[in-house]
Parts: structure tokens; sequence; C-alpha cells
């Protein structure tokens, strides 16, 4: 096993890791930049080495200095959590060019399945279900018409190299196409250095389905699962739960082998996520994921899995510990991505100072969180700060503790997504199971009149309970929140509403 691992990462995720590894009886060794010599996880781990500037080009993204920090602090293996690092090949090369272990896939996997079209491709071979469209990139506008005239309107054109829901664009006819295909690739480039778009149906009312694997390096590959997570903004994630409430045995059975089969098919080994989108009885490969994911936690619940703990024991070269037989879904468990957003304003960022912070407990309730009291979100990196998941025998148990957690759950002095997953647990759509990825658009108007509800109902219990969380302080908790979200003026018009 592993002495010591170092985590190229930051924020709930570098503490999630680091939790694995110490009860690993691994020590846990931290990189940070400038902007978070004062984070949680850089105080949590044993030991943490300063990057200095924070821009992630040279910080989080700069493999000359991870694996540095690695060899200065004699760091066995590398864990890049998500995001940064985490799909990009070359630090592989490099650790092994140090003689240091990766905690995650080989650069071939990451290759393979990071180019939308080169997977699509082999998943087609695999015998997975892929959804139409261009085998190879388009630029000729004539053929591109031509195509999606084929296909039948509407189409979505992508980016092949794209990825975090930027570089895709929906098309519903002939006139919009050739606009759309100029400005994604003009995006494509811009994001990813590659102008390679395709084309592709595109499902109306599709829901976001995927599938947690599990593979080691002796052939063993087994899925963990389900998880739906359609409830989305501008593409990204903002809830999730597993299982879907769609999900039958005999579905999960279907889906669950696909998963096992495109995982197989490339040979991978590590932890990964296989995407589809169900529509109406059928589902299509969408992409795999070949890290370890934000939405891993509801999954452990349900199944009662360590995902990270087995990644990092896949690493160390040890055998699965479950076979897929092991594996059973028992119970329900939501996870609320909670933002440092503004939900009323387009979820626009908003770091800045935690100036109350009370977190919620009690049975049923996860919180991986990367921030305290006090704290200061700074503006260089992805705006989530902690998530909050909970679990019950049902989904209605699931969701009433969430209501109930999330009741528990302040945060002043930022606008976070707490009030719009309140909100979401209140609307009746959602209560229903009926989702698709469109769900927070569809009920846009909804969501944020229950919103500033919310937002009012909670100041008077914000405001009982304020010595607990803003000790010694003189702050009209009233006031504090309301200041959070709105100003006087706003919210004396909204009580009056
Ligand atoms: P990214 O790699 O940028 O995350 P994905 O290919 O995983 O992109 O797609 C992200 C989301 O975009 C999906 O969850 C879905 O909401 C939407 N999407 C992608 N392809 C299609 C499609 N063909 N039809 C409908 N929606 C799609």
């Amino acid at each position: 096993m592993f002495e010591k691992v170092l985590i190229a990462n930051r924020g709930e995720i570098a503490i999630r890791i680091m939790r694995a590894c110490r009860e690993l009886d691994m020590k846990s060794v931290a990189v940070y930049s400038d902007a978070d010599k004062t984070s949680l996880y850089t105080n949590y781990a044993d030991e943490s080495v300063p990057l200095g500037n924070p821009s992630p080009s040279q910080s989080y993204l700069n493999i000359e200095k991870i694996i540095n920090a690695a060899l200065d602090t004699g760091a066995d293996a590398i864990h890049p959590g998500y995001g940064f690092l985490a799909e990009n090949p070359e630090l592989g090369r490099q650790c092994e060019k140090n003689g240091i272990k990766l905690i995650g896939p080989k650069g071939e996997h990451i290759e393979k399945m990071g180019d939308k079209i080169t997977s699509k491709q082999l998943m087609k071979e695999a015998g997975v279900p892929v959804i139409e469209g261009t085998p190879e990139g388009i630029d000729d506008v004539e053929e591109a018409k031509e195509i999606a005239e084929a296909i039948g309107y509407p189409v979505i054109i992508k980016a092949s190299a794209g990825g975090g829901g930027i570089g895709m664009r929906a098309v519903y006819s002939e006139e919009e196409l050739v606009r759309a295909l100029e400005a994604t690739q003009s995006v494509a480039l811009k994001n990813f250095g590659d102008a390679t778009v395709f084309i592709e149906k595109y499902l109306e009312k599709p829901r976001h389905i995927e599938f947690q694997i599990l593979a080691d390096e002796y052939g063993n590959t087994i899925h963990v699962g389900d998880r739906e997570c359609s409830i989305q903004r501008r593409h990204q994630k903002l809830l999730e739960e597993a299982p879907s409430p769609i999900m039958t045995e005999e579905l999960r059975e279907r889906m669950g082998e696909s998963a096992v089969k495109a995982a197989e098919y490339i040979g991978y080994n590590s932890a990964g996520t296989v995407e589809f989108l169900y529509d109406n009885g059928d589902y299509y490969f969408l992409e795999m994921n070949t890290r370890i994911q934000v939405e891993h936690p509801i999954t452990e619940i349900v199944t009662n899995t360590d995902l990270i703990k087995q990644q990092i024991k896949i690493a160390c070269g040890e055998e699965l510990e479950y076979s897929q037989s092991d594996i059973t879904v028992t119970g329900h468990a939501i996870e609320c991505r909670i933002n440092a957003e503004n939900p009323l304003a387009d979820f626009a960022p908003n770091p800045g100072k935690i100036t109350g912070y009370r977190s919620p407990g009690g049975p049923g309730v996860r919180l991986d969180s990367g921030v305290y009291m006090n704290y200061t979100i700074p503006t260089f990196y992805d705006s989530m700060i902690s998530k909050l998941v909970t679990s019950g025998r049902t989904r209605n148990d699931a969701i009433n503790r969430m209501k109930r957690a999330l009741s528990e759950y302040i945060i002043l002095g930022v606008k976070t997504t707490i009030p719009f997953h309140k909100a979401i647990m209140r609307n009746e759509s959602f209560l229903a199971g009926d989702l698709n990825t469109h769900f927070v658009d569809e009920h846009k108007k909804g969501i944020e009149e229950e919103m500033e509800k919310v937002i009012l109902e909670d100041l008077e219990r914000v405001n009982r309970m304020k010595s607990t969380f803003m000790p010694g302080k003189k702050i009209a908790a009233i006031s504090a929140t309301v200041g959070t979200y709105f100003n006087a003026a706003q919210a004396q018009q909204m009580k009056k509403k």
C-alpha cells in the first residue's frame, strides 16, 4: 500500500480523498496556491506544499510543480480528484517518468474517451447504443445541411474535444445551421484548441442517467449502479440522485451491462462513469468520464461502498473487493451541490467571505464541505463549496431529510444555491420524479417564485438560531440574510406580495 498520497486538487474533493487516505492509514499531502493558504483542506492535510500564483495554469494545472511537490515530500502516489489535471494524460506520463503512481486511469484510456468522436466510434464497435450522427468531424456547410436533413431536425452540433457543457448547440432548422456551425467551431477552438465539431440527433426531453464503473488491473469490471443527473444548468449538474426514479431491476441490468461493456472494450482500469441519455425506453452512450465524479457519494451510500478507497486500492495493484453480485442498491440518496452562486440571477458566481455558517447533521445526512465560518471563497476557481447528501429507505424519506437538512444549513455573506434546492424539494414535478435535462428551464418561473418565498420564510428561523452560528456578533440576522439575497426594499416588496 502507499505510505503517502499527494492530492493534486483543492476544496471539498481534496478533503474527501484525504479522508479515505486517513482511513487507509496513509499520510496526505495538500498542494495550495496563494489563494488557498487558509483553505480547510490545506490545513486538514498532514503536510502541505505551496504552489504560489493562484492562476490555475501556475498552480493546480502546473504538472511540473505538482510532480516536484510529490518528489520533495516523498509521496508515492498522486490523486488528481476531478477537474484540473484529472483527465490530462500528461500527468500520468510524468508520474511514470518519476516513479510515482497515478491514482487514475491510463493515459490511453483518457485519450480514447476524451474525444467525443473517437469514443462514440469505439462504443459503436463495442455494441453500446449511440445517438445517430456523423462518424467524423464536419466542416463543410453543404455536407452539414445534407446530414442534418437525413438525421432530421432538431440536431445538435458538438465540439469533439468539448467538456463542461461548453461547445454544443441545438439547431432546429436549416436557417440556423450555418451560424451554429461557425459559432460552435469558434467556441471549440477558443476553449479546447480544436475546432472539430460533429452533428448528432438532438433528443428533446432526455434524462441524463449514468453508471458508476469500477475496474481493476486483472480484468474485473463491475458497475456500481445508476445515478440520475437531469437537473442541470448550462448543461452542468446541480442535483443528482441514486437510483434514478425510473430505474427498474431490468433496466439497470441492461444499462449496467452496456456500461461494463464500454469500459471492458477499452481495457479500462480505475473508477469511471459511463453517461447515457435516456429517451422513451431507449438509451444512448453520451460519454465516459475517466475520473471520480462530483456525485460519487450518492452511489457510495446506496451501495455501501467507498469508491475513493477502491480507486486507491486499484492503483496499489489490488484486486476489486466486490464482484457484480455483491452490488445491491438499497434505499435512496440525493445530492445537492452547494455553489457560491446567485440562483436568482442565472447562477452568477458569488465568491466572498462567509460571515455566518452552521452545517446540518443528524440521521441520514452527509456533508462534504470545503468551507468554514469566516472563510473567504477565492474568485479563481469553481464555485462549488460543498455537497449536501441525504439518504433514506425510500425516495420520499431522502427528500424529507433533504428538506430538513437544507433548513439547518445556514450560510450568510455569500449567495448560494441553497434556496434553489429548497425550491426544487417543493416542486411537484420533481416530487413525482418527472425529470428531463431541461427541467430547470421549464420550471424557471415557478422555481424563482418559490425561492423568494423560501428566503423570506427562512428569516425567522435564522434569527432564532443566530447565537449558535454567529457567536458574539451583534448582527441582526434578519437583515444579514435578506442582505445576502435582496436589499431591504426588495424584501419589503416581497413580504407584501
Ligand atoms: P460535456 O462533455 O460538455 O459534459 P456531454 O456530451 O456529456 O457534454 O453532454 C452534457 C449534456 O448536454 C447532457 O447531459 C445533455 O443535457 C446535453 N446533451 C448532449 N448531447 C445531447 C443530445 N444529443 N441531445 C440532447 N441533449 C444533449
